[in-house]
């Protein structure tokens, strides 16, 4: 993150001028080369364009009329709120097992865990909705940190949580609740 910024500030000393917040829209071809970026209302004529859109990349290669082989593959991270240092190396398992081709966690300087899985089967496609693998973990822990919270704010916590939950099909969500995430076991 700092050597972007530092990237960012380096550029703008340099003349480059950042448009943060605009979404490119197309791009106007003239004599096989990319004449103009549209953004929105704005069009910007230039003499070099460069397609640097990670994995969206692709779509921005077809407003020039190509298809790039770029293709997103998903993966799924989170991070949680900061705790009490407990974990020193990072873990990387790169064992196979069902739905995971392979995982990791650490927990960052500052305190908060951040781990990262990788689907398997992969999950394709530019998509950044979550995909549940970690959502049910994070409405187990929802669940019993409503008990523990004492209490509208835990009330609503807990109920945030058992809708989730009930929306999902679980018939039972303090018990399922238990079951992923037991090191939190109250009044079950
Ligand atoms: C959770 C996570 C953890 C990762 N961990 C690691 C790691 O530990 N080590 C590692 O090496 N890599 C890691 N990566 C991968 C790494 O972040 C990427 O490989 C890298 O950021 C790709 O850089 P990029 O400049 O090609 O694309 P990006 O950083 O994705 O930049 C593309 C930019 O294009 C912009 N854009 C897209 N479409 C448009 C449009 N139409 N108009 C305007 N702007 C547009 C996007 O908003 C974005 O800012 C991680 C990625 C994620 C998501």
């Amino acid at each position: 993150m700092l050597a972007v910024y530092a990237f960012c500030r380096r550029a703008r000393a340099l003349g480059a001028e950042f448009l943060f917040g605009s979404t490119v829209t197309g791009l106007e071809i003239s004599r096989g080369a990319v004449s103009a970026v549209r953004t929105g209302d704005s069009v910007f004529p230039c003499g070099a364009f460069v397609n640097c859109a990670g994995s969206s990349a692709r779509s921005i290669g077809a407003m020039a009329g190509l298809d790039l082989a770029v293709q997103p593959d998903m993966h799924e991270a989170g991070v949680t709120e900061p705790v009490k240092r407990f974990l020193g190396p990072m873990v990387v398992d790169m064992r196979r097992a069902p739905g995971s081709a392979n995982y990791y966690f650490y927990q960052h300087d500052t305190g908060q865990v951040v781990f990262c899985i990788t689907p398997d089967p992969p999950l394709l496609g530019e998509s950044t909705a979550e995909t549940s693998g970690f959502l049910l973990l994070a409405e187990a822990g929802r669940w019993f940190l409503g008990e523990s919270v004492s209490g509208r704010r835990g009330e609503e916590m807990r109920m945030r949580a058992h809708r989730w939950l009930a929306d999902q099909g679980v018939q039972n969500p303090a018990r399922l609740a238990h079951m992923v995430a037991p090191g939190f076991r109250k009044n079950l």
